[in-house]
């Protein structure tokens, strides 16, 4: 999933931020401009952005489309480099001036790029329908056309295939009319891949020849490679396995002579798929096993349940029961951070189209009171009994009004709650987490209040899973989670930040009262029963107290850090970063 998202914003970004604007010699600083935007499509961001710091001091006399140019190009390199927030600063920037509808809509689609993939799913879909709203008073074709792919490719992942599909088909349509190879390469990229997702492979089938014609002519090597991952990637999900091989195997020398490496893995895994699905097993198996890390470090989840699924099955054809247990339990685990981010993506859909639906019923009523009164107005001078018909029926529209926004409003707060919160544990997940620890800290530092911050890893977890299996596991978690709520209630803030991992954030606690509180709360662990067993559980803290200027991901640092060290010094007990001196 991450990484056809990623593969998607090079395309996206590619493709959009060619359209290089002012005839050039309208002035000199527009033609500057223009050449940078030549350059920042054609080569690696670093060199446009060299030449965008060289211009800094003559963008005084910018004018504020010029300024958003710039800042556009800003927004994207910095998101190349990873830093997403400050990207997403510049973009609001734009977003907050008088810009063109055409610049407006690129800053949007670069947003709802960024913030989708730092997981900030409700933004993202409320930035979509901003885009979406631009839309008739755009007039490049190929910019909608553009856009249109991202609407796409985001229904496609909340599971809304029909609206996915739609967008598509539309992308395309206008995309033909354009003519232009790339914009059309893109639009077809898009509907073969909802195609796909929506479990029509067949349908992607038909489109090979149509993509793999306009990837050439758009002249874009990367472009190339894609499209053969692809049709690799759709014979594989048409059961044309033989074929699958083919042209994965081209895609993998293609996008490794482009440096495409997110392309040359999904092609490795195409290819490893195929491979045991003719029976090459022991040909499939080291290609397979080599990605595992891969997709691991990349929190592809998808893509790594895919793999250990495969390599199970393999292990288990072999007689190899040990391994192929090892791997459907390492499946299971992927499945459910896939599940985890799958549902907060559904959920913050879901709040977004609530949010919308509201909107447009609120336009519709305050339309329908409007027509009343105009009708009252007429009727005026008729008859009493039809101004009190009128009278009631605009009361019960007021009624209907006030109704249906108390009933959305608790649905968005439902949904906002569910998205938040870790299936299993019940406590906050990692973003949220992360999200309510900032608020406090910062609040807490105004006050000139210390706080404490703690992580906590259950001990030797992997062998409570493989002694009493998984279900086990999650019994444990999910007292644990319990525990750590009933014991660290409001304003202390509990998250969980990985599988087996805890983080407790204590505002207003210095070093020692957290000490004194993490005691209390190792005090309460029982060995925990499940189906007649006896489950011992002890965990590891790592704990630090803020210092004055303590930035979140510095505390987070020094807790891990400290947590590391409770590890190694044998487990089940709490260092505090204090005690390691400098880090
Ligand atoms: P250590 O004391 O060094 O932390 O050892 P450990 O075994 O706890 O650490 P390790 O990181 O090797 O293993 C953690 C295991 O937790 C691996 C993973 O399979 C399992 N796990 C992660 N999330 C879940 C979950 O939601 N449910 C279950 N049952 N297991 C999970
Ligand atoms: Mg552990
Ligand atoms: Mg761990």
């Amino acid at each position: 999933m991450r990484l056809g998202r990623l593969s998607f914003l090079l395309t996206c970004l590619i493709a959009a931020s060619a359209f290089a604007d002012d005839p050039p010699g309208a002035d000199s600083l527009s033609d500057r401009i223009a050449e940078i935007e030549h350059v920042h499509i054609h080569q690696p961001w670093p060199v446009s952005q060299r030449m965008i710091d060289a211009l800094e001091p003559e963008l005084v006399d910018a004018s504020t489309e010029q300024r958003a140019r710039v800042w556009l190009m800003e927004a994207r390199n910095l998101m190349l480099d990873g830093r997403y927030d400050e990207g997403l600063e510049l973009l609001d920037q734009v977003l907050a001036r008088p810009v063109s509808p055409a610049r407006r809509l690129r800053a949007l689609e670069l947003s709802v790029n960024a913030n989708y993939l730092i997981h900030n799913y409700d933004r993202a879909f409320d930035l979509m329908a901003r885009a979406l709203g631009l839309f008739p008073d755009i007039e490049d074709a190929r910019q909608k056309a553009d856009a249109l792919t991202l609407v796409s490719r985001l229904y496609s992942d909340v599971g809304e295939h029909g609206l996915a599909l739609e967008s598509a088909a539309e992308s395309l349509d206008m995309a033909k009319g354009t003519g232009h190879a790339r914009t059309i390469y893109n639009s077809i990229y898009s509907l073969m891949l909802v195609q796909r997702s929506a479990g029509f492979a067949g349908f992607a089938l038909e489109r090979r020849r149509e993509i793999w014609e306009h990837a050439q002519q758009s002249g874009d090597p990367v472009a190339v490679g894609s499209a053969m991952t692809l049709i690799g990637s759709v014979y594989n999900a048409a059961g044309r396995h033989e074929e699958a091989i083919g042209w994965s195997r081209r895609a993998i020398e293609r996008n490794r002579e482009t440096g495409f490496l997110n392309g040359e893995l999904e092609a490795r895994k195409e290819l490893g798929i195929a491979l045991l699905n003719t029976g090459r097993d022991e040909e499939a198996l080291p290609i397979l096993t080599e990605l595992v890390e891969q997709f691991e470090s990349r929190e592809n989840w998808r893509s790594l349940m895919e793999i250990h699924e495969a390599i199970a099955a393999i292990h288990q054809r072999s007689g190899r029961f040990g391994q192929g247990l090892q791997h459907l339990s390492r499946f299971r685990d992927a499945a459910e951070r896939f599940n985890d981010e799958q549902r907060a993506r559904r959920l913050a859909y879901l709040q977004a189209e609530f949010e919308n639906q509201r909107r447009n019923q609120e336009l519709e009523l305050l339309r329908q009171q409007k027509e009343l009164l105009a009708m009252r107005e007429e009727t005026a001078a008729a008859q009493q009994s039809t101004r009190l018909l009128g009278t009631t029926m605009l009361g019960l529209i007021g009624l209907l009004l006030v109704g249906l926004l108390l009933r959305f409003r608790a649905d968005r707060r439902r949904y906002r709650r569910l998205s938040e919160i870790d299936g299993l544990t019940r406590v906050f997940n990692h973003r949220r987490f992360h999200h309510a620890v900032e608020e406090s800290l910062a609040e807490n530092r105004t006050r000139g209040k210390v706080c404490s911050l703690v992580a906590a890893d259950v001990d030797l977890f992997k062998q409570i899973n493989d002694r009493y299996g998984h279900q086990a596991g999650d019994q444990v978690l999910r007292r644990l989670g319990a525990l750590l709520l009933e014991q660290f209630p409001a304003p202390c803030i509990v998250g969980r930040i990985g599988g087996e991992e805890f983080a407790i954030f204590l505002p207003g606690h210095n070093r020692l009262q957290a000490h004194q509180r993490i005691g209390e709360f190792r005090d309460r662990i029982r060995p925990m029963e499940f189906n007649g067993h006896s489950i011992a559980v002890t965990l590891s803290f790592g704990l630090v107290e803020s210092r004055r200027e303590s930035r979140l991901e510095k505390l987070r640092a020094r807790a891990d850090h400290a947590l590391y060290r409770a590890k190694r010094a044998g487990r089940n007990q709490v260092i505090d970063a204090a005690d390691l001196g400098a880090f």
